[in-house]
């Protein structure tokens, strides 16, 4: 049972790397961003609320995250634990998944924070806006994420920190090589048998 928080700014890599973590892990990735497009796409009321949002690099409001969250790891293969990418975002969230989980009689493992320079950060997500068309990877609305993600995530690093859970990892290099440093984590949260 491994529960992991996969953190950092917009276009870190969060969504490439949960993926592998989590296999490694073996538990499953819930990732809330990728939660609100497939209700954006299939035109539910949730979806409704949250495309505005979306679209502006705004956060969803916490009430409406939080109950989506609550749900989601509520359902049966979150038991084994999981990696959450893009949650929690603000510290009403981390207050909220700290009681989650204590109503689950556990705790988190791990914050594994992904760190990439600003600049690298806006040119990645100018490159993936030609290939995956998301509707909030414009330069103004990418501007905007990173000054959400400063303002209002960034100091949940420090509450991490604060309790000994906190691995950075360097994610400015290529994929290959930032995957094996998330390799690295992974083996330290899961020791062999
Ligand atoms: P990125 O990390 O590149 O911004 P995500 O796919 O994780 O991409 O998130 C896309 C958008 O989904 C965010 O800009 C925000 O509008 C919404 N979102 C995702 N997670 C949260 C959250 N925990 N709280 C509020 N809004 C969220």
């Amino acid at each position: 049972m491994t529960t992991v928080l996969l953190m950092g700014p917009p276009g870190a890599g969060k969504g490439t790397h949960a993926g592998h973590l989590a296999g490694h892990l073996g538990v499953p990735v819930i990732s809330t961003g990728d939660l609100f497009r497939s209700n954006v796409a299939r035109g539910t009321e949730l979806g409704r609320t949250a495309q505005r949002y979306l679209d502006a690099g705004e956060y969803v409001p916490d009430e409406v995250t939080n109950d989506m969250v609550r749900d989601r790891l509520a359902q049966d293969d979150a038991r084994s634990g999981w990696v959450l990418d893009g949650y929690p975002r603000t510290l009403e969230q981390a207050a909220v998944l700290d009681e989650i989980l204590r109503g689950q009689g556990r705790a988190l493992d791990a914050a594994l924070v992904l760190l990439v320079d600003s600049e690298v950060l806006v040119d990645r997500l100018l490159r993936r806006a030609e290939i995956e068309h998301r509707s909030d990877d414009t330069e103004e609305v990418i501007r905007r994420r990173f000054e959400v993600y400063h303002t209002q995530t960034a100091p949940l690093l420090n509450l991490y920190a604060g309790r000994g859970i906190h691995y950075e990892v360097d994610a400015s290099a290529d994929i290959d090589t930032v995957r094996g440093r998330v390799w690295q984590v992974a083996v330290e949260l899961k020791p062999a048998a």
